[in-house]
């Protein structure tokens, strides 16, 4: 059984098996990290990775995911940008159950 050492920040090093680790690598930018939950503290975690490392993952057994960035990025923005009082108005509206209320039913 392969055995993958990696470093938790707040754990220090610890070892995972081929099952424990996955790595992500984005089709648009390349971008390659090997993500794993430490099996000390069960915190997510996540470290990029250059593409020997990544390539003895894959030989090691480790599951590959492929993944692309959302086509939203893409998407032409038209209106003014979100600005601090905007988020303000969001987070007050958030705040306010009668608000939500009120704009969910204009949906329903
Ligand atoms: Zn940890």
């Amino acid at each position: 059984m392969t055995l993958i050492r990696a470093t938790c920040p707040d754990c220090s090093d610890v070892q995972l098996t081929t099952e424990e680790v996955q790595l992500r690598v984005c089709t648009d930018t390349s971008d390659r990290r090997y993500v794993y939950e430490c099996p000390n503290c069960f915190t997510p975690r996540s470290a990029a990775i250059d593409a020997a490392g990544a390539e003895l993952l894959v030989q090691a057994g480790v599951e590959l995911i492929w993944w692309k960035l959302p086509d939203e990025l893409g998407e032409t923005k038209a209106g003014p940008a979100l600005n601090h009082d905007d988020l303000l108005a969001f987070h007050d509206f958030l705040d306010d159950d009668e608000s939500i209320s009120a704009a969910l039913d204009t949906i329903r």
